[in-house]
């Protein structure tokens, strides 16, 4: 089946660079050829309006946007909704639903051309009691996407016109981008002008440089935490006022922006940027980052025979992480995700209904270029070819007293293995690959299970045993990659479900109340969640009668008054919402599947 083409960067902003037009058709259409619900079903409710707003308050207040903005730049969300695949994403609701297609879903889409029109927004929404949900590219898969929490939230699509390279300093190798930026067209600009630098995607590269950073996403070059390698905001505050942080707040010579705005992060005073990261207390409308220079690079791939290797693979990463031995983040993956990379179905290997067992996953992966192992590492060196070499020496050597690990490079697996896109990715080449393990199940969706553990063997070993009992339990494979860095590894699962069955859905969300609930037991918390788990997530984060959560609560409240700013983004919900019945708690969420609204019942928010 041929799809219709995806979009290329220069028909959209969130378009596909043409060097990879042919390789996103093919996974669109092996995508599409296992879907077998509708492209849309018939809205079942009229337009989902803003909670506690009267159809003729909201149409005022649209109105009224409308000639802020213009017309065609408030778009109202009453069409049928399409899920579409990543490179042409919904910006309408949550593609990748758990709870019913039509609860995660905003009244209406705004588009601003700049700071100003933002700011214009924001004081739209204070003046109407709308909430507001900003998105860059809304390409958050797997966390919600471009959904707002609270159902009739206006989105505020900043990307479609506010998606400019505004300055590339080649002396101070930064940049400073606007929300729409994604990191194919960051990597276009660069390549196309010939500048001696590399940017840091991560698996996908379709995604906002801006967005993924506020979400403190991570990449996989030796600048792959996105954060900490930015440098300068440009925020709108929930009550209009703008600011800059860090040098940005010293006014440059004669109105100029200040030239150390993208070389020293914390200015003087509070470090304030982190505020501004997975929360809710200001709209970014630009953000400065730092560009890594490009190096040589050898990626390589090593394989563990056992399952109870796992601890000692960490025992000896951690200390060559330590050491700054490793060049990037690596990753450790089981080798049951050398199946799904493929992306062929999960039919291709095994028939039944059920988590595909052990000793399939053996004989299956003994046919592949990995053959009969359990774990594999995938690293990345950095440097001339002589430190390389030197890199890799001391590697192997540590990995080599794990009996009977192997070493390849990628010239040791054919041209279409995983490996190659991993030495793609990790020297700053934006890829598609990752869409593959999409193929797994007809219209496969996702959930990620991400706690944070020491890197140390014990640690990871409780966490892993957690996620193979609770799989089991509730019938998922399991699919464990684990970036592992000196002192805390990301432990990332995730749980691919058929979005056309309420049964795995509800099966899904169960699953990761459980696994989010045993981590917490343990210790261990996740570092970002889908929205339907943040309040769950935010709760476990409770030392000391939830201080952390008071303290965010403090903020939200004076900086946002009236509550209009995505509330309950990460589990904070201003004054307005608190405890009256927001939260999802519990099984709430598995309780809200097939068809249960998520918004309180005394709350008029459907037509
Ligand atoms: P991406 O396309 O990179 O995945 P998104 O646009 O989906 O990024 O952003 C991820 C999340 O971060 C959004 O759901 C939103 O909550 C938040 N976010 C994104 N961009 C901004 C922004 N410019 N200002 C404030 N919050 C943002």
């Amino acid at each position: 089946m041929k799809t219709q083409a995806p979009p290329t960067l220069s028909e959209s902003y969130s378009g596909v660079p043409s060097r990879l037009a042919a390789i996103a058709q093919e996974a669109k259409d092996r995508l599409y050829s296992h879907k077998t619900v509708p492209e849309s079903v018939p809205r079942q409710h009229n337009v989902r309006l803003p909670p506690d707003t009267s159809r003729e308050t909201f149409d005022e207040a649209v109105a009224s946007l409308r000639q802020a903005l213009g017309h065609e730049n408030v778009v109202l969300n009453d069409k049928p909704l399409v899920d579409g695949w990543y490179l042409e994403h919904p910006n309408t609701h949550d593609a990748f639903h758990v709870v019913d297609q039509e609860e995660l879903v905003c009244s209406a889409i705004a588009y601003p051309a700049s700071t100003t029109e933002v700011q214009a927004i924001v004081k739209w929404a204070n003046n109407y009691g709308i909430p507001i949900y900003p998105i860059s590219m809304g390409r958050n898969v797997g966390y919600g996407g471009s959904a707002p929490r609270v159902p009739g939230s206006v989105v505020v699509d900043l990307g479609k016109r506010m998606n400019k390279i505004l300055k590339t300093d080649a002396d101070n190798a930064s940049c400073v981008v606007e929300p729409g930026v994604s990191y194919f067209a960051l990597y276009e600009e660069i390549q196309r002008r010939k500048l001696p630098f590399w940017i840091d995607c991560p698996d996908l590269g379709g995604g906002s440089v801006l967005g993924n950073a506020v979400d403190r996403g991570v990449g996989y070059t030796p600048m792959g935490d996105h954060f900490a390698n930015h440098c300068g905001m440009e925020i709108v505050l929930p009550n209009g006022e703008l600011l800059r942080t860090g040098m940005g707040a010293l006014p440059g010579k004669n109105g100029a922006d200040n030239p150390t705005w993208q070389s020293f992060q914390p200015a003087y005073g509070p470090y304030s940027d982190g505020i501004f990261s997975q929360s809710n207390f200001g709209i970014v409308c630009q953000m400065g980052f730092w560009l890594m220079h490009e190096t040589g690079h050898q990626s390589y791939m090593l394989t563990f025979p056992r399952d109870e290797d796992f601890t000692d693979i960490v025992e000896a990463i951690r200390p060559l992480a330590q050491k700054g031995l490793l060049g990037n983040i690596p990753q450790l993956r089981h080798v049951a995700q050398e199946l799904n990379v493929t992306g062929l179905p999960k039919s291709h290997w095994y028939s039944g209904p059920d988590p595909i067992p052990r000793d399939v996953i053996r004989k299956q992966a003994a046919q592949l270029p990995c053959g009969d192992c359990s774990w594999v590492f995938y690293g990345t060196q950095y440097g001339d070819a002589a430190s390389i070499k030197t890199q890799l020496d001391i590697i192997k050597s540590a990995f080599s007293k794990i009996k009977g690990s192997k070493f390849y490079l990628p010239n040791d697996v054919p041209p279409d293995h995983y490996l190659h896109s991993r030495a793609l990715v990790c020297s700053g080449v934006p890829v598609l690959r990752e869409l593959d393990w999409l193929n797994w199940k007809p219209n496969a969706a996702h959930l990620f299970f991400s706690p944070i553990t020491p890197t140390r063997g014990e640690d990871a070993q409780i966490v892993h045993n957690i996620n193979v009992r609770l799989h089991k339990k509730y019938g998922f494979d399991l699919f464990p990659t684990l970036c592992v860095a000196g002192r805390e590894m990301h432990y990332i699962t995730n749980i691919i479900y058929d979005r056309s069955s309420d049964d795995e859905k509800r099966r899904a969300a169960a699953l990761m109340r459980e696994l989010i609930a045993e981590a917490a037991s343990e210790g261990y918390g996740e570092y970002r969640t889908h929205l339907l788990f943040a309040d769950q997530v935010a709760r476990t984060y409770s030392w000391n009668n939830n201080a952390l959560m008071r303290f965010n609560e403090t903020i939200k409240d004076a900086l946002d008054p009236n509550g209009i700013l995505a509330p309950g983004r990460n589990g904070i919900w201003p004054k307005k919402y608190r405890g009256k019945g927001w939260e999802l708690l519990g099984d709430s969420v598995e309780k809200a599947v097939g068809g249960r609204t998520i918004s309180p019942d005394k709350v008029p928010s459907k037509l």
